[in-house]
């Protein structure tokens, strides 16, 4: 009950304009750093590079919430451009993801997909992969559409599909027959009994049968999960079915399940992580301490470390 109360308002503080600006001007506080790489591109390259020397490998997210103007999707839009130009340049073993509010989706979504394309081009030139993120569900539908009109001009775009969402299976099914790379998640944001199981128990149910769907259309599929049981579950349909290494994935966030990570690395599984960066870092640390409200102890803890330093 009170877990439920505290997600729901994390959630919210993750969706408030005034958070958000507050947490910029503040900088990368209270605990933030443990799941973000930093502010700049710099840094995060330097991120990707200390995971690169563990075996891993790494996709790096430009964190842009709220987006509401034409000048905001193009700032986003020219750091996306700077972020793949630093990976060709500094040779680290890493790809893009993004969202498509950050580009424009809420302004106009002709510019969300000229934006799009350019960033798909420019990939292209460095041989590099572009991930669209699943945002909540009033952007579902417009986020699937834009992914499938640029899968069939481009190969080197995937997006992710939330295990929550009723329509998951279907829109999986559909995707399958544009030969869709897709990261398969459980799904992050707030969303009304409507359209998402808002039972856990259903929601792992429906990821594992994605999961075990999609490695079977030949398709590529990343698991992007902390969940053991999951992981394992995945493990085991792969060894059954003599999936080949080449076709599949695993994927975490930064700061979560390293543990996990390191078996699977160990174990020679292809491992990436989710490594975001940038000054708009609020909203996906509420997402995460929603995630987890146990995360919040780790905030105050942090708090009064900072008041103890001062
Ligand atoms: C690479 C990657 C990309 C993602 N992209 C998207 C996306 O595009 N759209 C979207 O809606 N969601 C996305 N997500 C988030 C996802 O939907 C889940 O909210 C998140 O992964 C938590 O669920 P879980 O699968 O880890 O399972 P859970 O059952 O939530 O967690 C399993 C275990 O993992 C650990 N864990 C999970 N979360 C945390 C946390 N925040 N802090 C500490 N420990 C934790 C705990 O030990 C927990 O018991 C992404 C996740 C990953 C890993």
């Amino acid at each position: 009950m009170l877990e439920t109360f505290m997600r729901s308002m994390l959630l919210a503080l993750a969706r408030g304009k005034l958070p958000n600006r507050l947490a910029k001007r503040y900088g990368l506080r209270l605990g933030a750093g443990r799941f973000v790489a930093g502010v700049t591109i710099r840094e995060a390259i330097e991120t990707v590079r200390e995971l690169n020397r563990q075996g891993k490998l790494a996709t790096l997210d430009y964190l842009g919430e709220f987006v509401g103007s034409a000048e905001e999707a193009a700032h986003t839009a020219g750091m996306c451009l700077s972020t793949l130009s630093a990976i060709a340049a500094s040779d680290v073993r890493a790809n893009l993801s993004l969202k498509l509010t950050s580009l424009g989706l809420d302004v106009e979504e002709a510019l969300c997909l000229a934006h799009m394309r350019d960033i798909l081009r420019e990939a292209e030139r460095h041989g590099l992969f572009v991930r669209i993120d699943m945002e909540d569900f009033s952007h579902c539908e417009r986020t699937i559409r834009i992914y499938k009109t640029l899968r069939r001009e481009f190969a080197h775009v995937g997006i992710a599909i939330q295990a929550y969402l009723y329509r998951s299976l279907e829109d999986v099914r559909d995707l399958e027959t544009l030969g869709a790379n897709l990261r398969l998640v459980k799904g992050a944001y707030k969303e009304s009994a409507e359209v998402a199981f808002p039972r856990k128990a259903d929601v792992d149910a429906q990821f594992l049968e994605l999961i075990r769907m999609h490695l079977s259309s030949g398709c590529y599929t990343a698991v992007a999960t902390h969940d053991p049981r999951i992981v394992d579950a995945a493990m085991a349909f792969i060894a059954e079915t003599s999936i080949p290494g080449d076709r599949y994935e695993f994927q975490m966030l930064f700061g979560i399940g390293e543990e996990l990570q390191q078996r699977l690395t160990e174990a020679g599984c292809k491992v990436r992580v989710y490594v975001p960066f940038g000054a708009d870092w609020f909203g996906y640390f509420m997402r995460r301490l929603a995630e987890r409200p146990a995360n919040v102890w780790f905030v105050v803890k942090n708090l009064f470390r900072r008041r103890d330093a001062a």
